[in-house]
């Protein structure tokens, strides 16, 4: 049997309608990102983000002509709001949005067709979603860091990028190849020993790109559910930023053993944080601890410390409010360039004060899950 080539795929996707009914997904220029590994298919639609749910049935239409090509095994089909840049819309589809976000209602919608909930994931132990109110404050960072203190403690840990509004575990491990699929299940990549899977694999990191809602769950759950983890004793779910419906849904749906909420020492940003606590509190997800990142600034050059941002101030917020302080990472230029540079500070400089931070805040959140498991 000759192998499944892209061409293959297109000329499948050429026969199916566009959202209009007029034209095909291909002529129309909506499909990118198409991958063949043996028997498996992966490729991303784009779509008008408000008209995602009303295209699921597009989707599935899409996945099940590429399916069809003899020696398919599985198929993925993704809906995203994104557009190559430079890439001019179509005539027929309506013209793409900025590429910025929509704010997101207030009201709670579960998911239509969705995950179950609290989908158990098997072999996956305890999965800790790190969240923050808002972007910025080092979310990703410490989920990466933290990650990787706890497996430097013994423990097999995964990561699952959900922030796919802005996935940064790409650029965070390093990692830029396409995740493969084995026997219909797509396989993690790997970065200095976790297991990550990350929306940014899927599609192009530099693409702008509005994720909304039924969107947001359905990559969501095929992130989780479609993907080998196992065996993990860990898994660090990156969160999107903020408390909207898709922070909310993804709480609700994903079997959480306890949430950890990155804030920096300001009071705006401690504001966001009350509300990310509040959005855990709903769906009764315990909250593990809050952590003070970017807590104080230390000088590369001189070692001094300065508090620009006001040091303390998660620290007394989570007295106040009587959940545990997990610990402060200063802001340090050492932490940002590692990050950045693919390498994160606990494994570029495994003994250095900060990974030794970060190392105890692993610890501290062991022994909330332990106390949690046992309450
Ligand atoms: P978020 O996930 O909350 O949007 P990121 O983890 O992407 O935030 O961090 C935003 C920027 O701040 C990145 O450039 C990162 O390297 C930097 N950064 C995060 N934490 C620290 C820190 N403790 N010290 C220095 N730079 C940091």
């Amino acid at each position: 049997m000759t192998a499944i080539t892209q061409q293959d795929v297109l000329d499948r996707l050429a026969k199916v309608r566009g959202p209009d009914r007029t034209g095909d997904l291909v002529s129309l220029g909506l499909i990118s990102g198409v991958s063949v590994q043996g028997d498996k298919v992966s490729f991303s639609i784009s779509v008008p983000a408000e008209r995602a749910a009303e295209l699921e049935p597009m989707r599935q239409a899409a996945e099940k002509s590429v399916s069809e090509l003899a020696g398919i095994d599985k198929v993925m089909a993704i809906l995203t709001a994104e557009r190559a840049q430079g890439q001019a819309a179509p005539s027929q589809a309506p013209a793409p949005e900025p590429p910025r976000l929509k704010p997101v209602s207030q009201k709670v919608t579960p998911p239509k067709g969705g995950i179950k909930p609290k989908m158990e994931i098997p072999g996956v132990g305890a999965i800790i979603a790190v969240a923050s109110g808002k972007g910025g404050v080092g979310k990703s960072t410490t989920s990466v860091n933290l990650a990787l203190a706890l497996q430097a403690q013994g423990m097999k840990v995964g990561v699952l990028d959900a922030d796919i509004y802005g996935p940064s575990m790409p650029r965070l491990l390093g990692v830029a190849e396409k995740p493969q699929a084995i026997e219909g299940r797509m396989q993690p990549l790997e970065g200095f020993g976790l297991k990550v899977m990350s929306m940014g694999f899927l599609v192009d990191e530099d693409a702008p790109m509005i994720w909304r809602g039924p969107m947001v769950i359905s990559a969501l759950t095929q992130m989780l559910r479609d993907v080998d983890w196992a065996p993990l004793d860990v898994m660090i779910v990156d969160m999107p930023p903020g408390t909207g419906d898709a922070q909310l849904t993804l709480s609700q749906n994903v079997p959480l053993a306890g949430a950890v909420i990155v804030s920096t020492p300001q009071d705006i940003a401690l504001i966001d944080a009350r509300k990310g606590l509040n959005m855990f509190r709903k769906v009764e997800v315990p909250i593990l601890g809050i952590i003070e990142n970017m807590s104080y600034f230390l000088c590369p050059s001189c070692g001094d410390r300065s508090d620009i941002f006001g040091h303390g101030g998660a620290r007394d917020e989570a007295k106040r409010l009587g959940i545990p302080f997990l610990g402060e990472i200063p802001l340090h230029m050492d932490i940002r360039r590692n990050s950045d540079g693919g390498t994160p500070i606990v494994v570029a400089d495994p003994k250095s004060l900060h990974s030794q931070a970060y190392g105890d805040i692993a610890s501290g959140v062991r022994d909330r899950l332990k106390a949690e498991a046992a309450a």
